[in-house]
């Protein structure tokens, strides 16, 4: 399926120092298929006005193709109600919006917050803020050398009592996919409210938010296929009532006096001042995409090309792969004895591949793990198995430099 698919994507045909683009950072971000691209200037240029406001032709059909994104969205989260999904813009915003507006009118002094040590910074910093405003207690969920949640730890913890539960879907530092359904079990039965990051789980299978347990479920539009700018919160009708608007002024309102304003019925209460019009219809076109492609395609695609990825890296001398849970999204993290994860990535660029080295903004998780950073190679539905081939080539090329 692969070749037809990569001839869709424009960038992935780019030379970097002379060599051809192996693209292993889909997990940072993704490239887009022409369907995005097209979508998106055909709707600049055709059907692009304010939406939900004027009473013209284009504002008419601006106002579409926004609402139909958000139908899009809502089908590809497991066929939920169009108004319970609300855009953003992107992940870190959504999870924000749940630690301002949620978290602000629920926590309290004493109230413990408990987010899993192997989180994003975006879903840890903005309860570590929040936890802060009200006096209430940040609680790591610790987790284990195979970078996977310990749930005998978790257990006792919720023991203590827990106001919410952060946790992603899948792990960006590392790929493990999180028991999210039973963690979110767990956590409703000591009444906590469960944040989903689904940042990087969304993106290998539509994730059936409801059926996981989450409350509220956060993720990006650009590591789906689709633009920057644009992100998804998603929560459950019950947990949108606790939730007081985040960002106010237009759009957002019924009626505005200077005795005092209503607000609109959500989804629109959550979206105030112009929205990323253009990116959610950038968004909606990308799911309408993968659906073309087909997920049952994709995830046996990327599975299989997981599996061929794991075996290549357990042949490299020197190289320890870190965090071996499973199940797992399609990336792994690994470092080289003796070479500085930056040292790996600079001369792999040299030869054409890109693949993140860092924290992965994971700092607690790094830190768990006995490591400052790692380097990361994360494969989508365009990847194939030459790039495992090239990333392997490359490290030899590593360890002649600088082993
Ligand atoms: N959570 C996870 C697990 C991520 O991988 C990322 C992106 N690296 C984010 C949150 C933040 O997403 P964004 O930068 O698109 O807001």
């Amino acid at each position: 399926m692969n070749d037809a698919i990569r001839a869709q994507f424009p960038a992935l045909s780019a030379t970097v120092h002379g060599r051809p683009l192996v693209w292993l950072d889909s997990a940072a971000t993704a490239h887009k298929p022409m369907a995005v691209l097209d979508a998106m200037n055909v709707a600049a240029a055709t059907s692009y006005a304010n939406v939900h406001r004027g009473v013209h032709e284009l504002a008419v059909r601006a106002t579409a193709a926004y609402e139909g994104a958000r139908a899009d969205v809502a089908r590809f989260l497991g066929d939920v109600d169009v108004r319970d999904v609300v855009f953003t813009r992107g992940t870190t915003e959504s999870l924000n919006l749940v630690a301002r507006a949620w978290g602000d009118r629920h926590l309290r002094a004493g109230s413990r917050v408990l987010v899993g040590q192997m989180e994003h910074h975006s879903a840890i910093v903005p309860w570590q803020e929040a936890a802060k405003r009200a006096g209430a207690e940040l609680v790591a969920i610790p987790f284990t050398a195979d970078a996977v949640y310990d749930l005998e730890r978790y257990a006792q913890l919720l023991e203590g009592g827990a106001a919410v539960v952060v946790v992603a879907h899948a792990s960006n530092a590392f790929g493990t996919v999180h028991p999210v359904a039973k963690m979110a079990a767990m956590a409703h039965s000591v009444g906590a409210k469960v944040v989903v990051d689904g940042a990087q789980g969304a993106v290998h299978g539509p994730p059936r938010v409801a059926e996981l347990g989450a409350d509220f479920y956060a993720l990006s539009g650009h590591k789906l296929y689709g633009p920057t700018g644009i992100g998804v919160l998603w929560a459950r009708p019950d947990a949108w009532e606790e939730t007081p608007p985040f960002l106010h002024g237009g759009e957002m309102i019924r009626s505005v006096r200077f005795s005092g304003t209503t607000y609109a019925d959500r989804p629109a209460r959550y979206e105030a001042g112009t929205p990323p019009i253009l990116e959610a219809i950038g968004l909606g076109a990308a799911i309408r995409w993968l659906e073309g492609v087909g997920w049952n395609a994709i995830v046996a695609h990327e599975t299989g090309l997981t599996a061929y990825l794991l075996d290549a890296l357990d042949t490299v001398p020197g190289l320890t792969w870190i965090g071996r849970g499973a199940p797992r999204v399609p990336l792994a993290s690994f470092v080289l004895d003796g070479i500085h994860p930056h040292d790996v990535g600079s001369v792999l660029d040299r030869e054409g591949i890109a693949v993140r080295t860092g924290h992965h903004c994971a700092q607690p998780a790094m830190e768990a793990m006995g490591r400052v950073a790692t380097t990361r190679a994360s494969l989508g539905v365009t990847s194939v198995p030459g790039d495992v081939d090239a990333l392997v080539a490359g490290l030899a090329v590593v360890r002649r430099r600088l082993g």
